[in-house]
């Protein structure tokens, strides 16, 4: 006899430690709302690293389907996944661009546009492109104040002055990235523009039909000068809130939220002497404290950071998070929580529509981008699918 694989008798929800659930309904409405805020801008859609880790095919699928034609990633073989995905229609932008002289054609091949943002990628997609007699779109990329990515200011010039500095690209578009966005006041966001106005106004005296693109999310809420052709949204898709807290108290842009993180109880004790919790010893459950043990640690996305400060929900209570969070559980005190609702086999929601990702980055001292992308791979997931779209 053969001897047979053995095969899952149990669902998947029950197998796993915590529940997570994307709406792409809410992701389409994200995007809805920026598209509406920059008519006659291409607002596409940034799902590098996996869509911020909600799941890059899923998200591009649902934006797709909702109209969205621009999709940006980071990296080539994220290019590539994204193509199988969405079919061959969609442009899709790869910010890293190419390695110089080793992937120009693997661009050309899954007709992928790259960014180039140095002379070394300008020479090489060059000699590409004339050698093998493609003529493919590309995106130019100036640095106008964030010293990361892009030509500096000299650098551009010399290509401008040189006649053959750009010979044989076909530029889409010129594009720089905001250090500071998300800070409406601060006078970088005026400056980058202008910078970035004018390097653009000299690029069209050789490429009269260049777009400009410049917006990431918060981009998109500075303004219309910001806007240029093509914008570059990624964290407010997500339901994360792109822009810091207004300091004069209004209200923020609105973004729904898209993830739902539920952590099992595995089990609930009844402290019956006061004693630490967790490793290190770092906090002491006071006698007659009740602490629910769930299934999610540092493994699966939930920072060690938020162990002093962060909470979760049960049965609409606030309960904190008590000592370190370790690799796989995190203990909660849940005394204030009724017997019946505080049980095994229960749910502690961790991130939600009351206690968001904002909130949860917020005590565990970062950004949502950070709690997104830290997404562990262990929870059961969970896709809300849009709405079929409008004809
Ligand atoms: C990640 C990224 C974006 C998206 O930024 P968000 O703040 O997530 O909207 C846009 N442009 C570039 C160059 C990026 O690296």
């Amino acid at each position: 006899m053969s001897p047979r694989a053995p095969t899952l008798a149990s669902a998947p929800d029950d197998r796993a430690g915590a529940l997570l659930t994307i709406d792409l309904a809410a992701v389409v409405e994200n995007w809805r709302r920026l598209k509406k805020q920059a008519p006659g801008t291409d607002v596409g859609a940034v799902v590098k690293a996996d869509a911020y880790g909600l799941g890059m095919v899923q998200v591009a699928q649902a934006l797709k389907a909702a109209g969205c034609v621009t999709f940006y990633v980071a990296h080539l073989d994220e290019a590539v996944a994204l193509r199988a995905a969405v079919g061959a229609t969609p442009r899709i932008v790869c910010m890293h661009g190419p390695a110089p002289g080793k992937t120009e054609r693997d661009f050309a091949g899954f007709n992928v546009i790259p960014v180039l943002s140095s002379p070394q990628q300008i020479k090489a997609w060059r000699t590409f492109a004339s050698t093998n007699d493609v003529l493919m779109e590309s995106f130019v990329q100036v640095d106008t104040g964030m010293q990361r990515l892009g030509l500096t200011p000299a650098e551009f010039a010399a290509h401008m002055d040189d006649p053959d500095g750009f010979l044989g690209l076909h530029p889409l578009a010129l594009m720089s990235h905001l250090a500071c966005a998300d800070t409406p006041a601060h006078p970088l966001n005026k400056q980058q523009l202008d910078r970035f106005f004018s390097a653009l106004g000299t690029f069209r005296g050789r490429f009269p039909d260049a777009r400009g693109s410049l917006a990431n999310s918060a981009g998109l809420l500075l303004g219309p000068a910001w806007h240029f052709q093509f914008a570059r949204p990624g964290i407010a898709l997500y339901g994360s809130h792109p822009e810091n807290p207004p300091a004069d108290g209004k209200p923020r842009w609105p973004v729904v939220p898209v993830v739902r993180l539920l952590a099992r109880i595995l089990q609930v004790r009844r402290v019956d002497q006061a004693g630490p919790v967790g490793y290190g010893a770092t906090v002491q459950a006071p006698d007659g404290a009740k602490l629910a043990t769930v299934s999610m640690g540092y493994a699966d996305g939930l920072l060690r950071s938020a162990g002093a400060g962060g909470h979760g929900l049960l049965d609409g209570l606030r309960v904190p998070i008590l000592g370190r969070v370790s690799m796989d559980l995190t203990t909660f005190d849940v005394s204030a929580v009724a017997e019946s609702a505080a049980q095994p086999g229960q749910f502690i929601e961790v991130i939600g529509t009351t206690h968001t990702v904002d909130d949860l980055a917020r005590e565990a001292g970062t950004v949502g981008y950070e709690i997104l992308t830290s997404l562990g791979s262990r929870y059961h997931r969970r896709y809300l699918p849009a709405p079929a779209a409008k004809p």
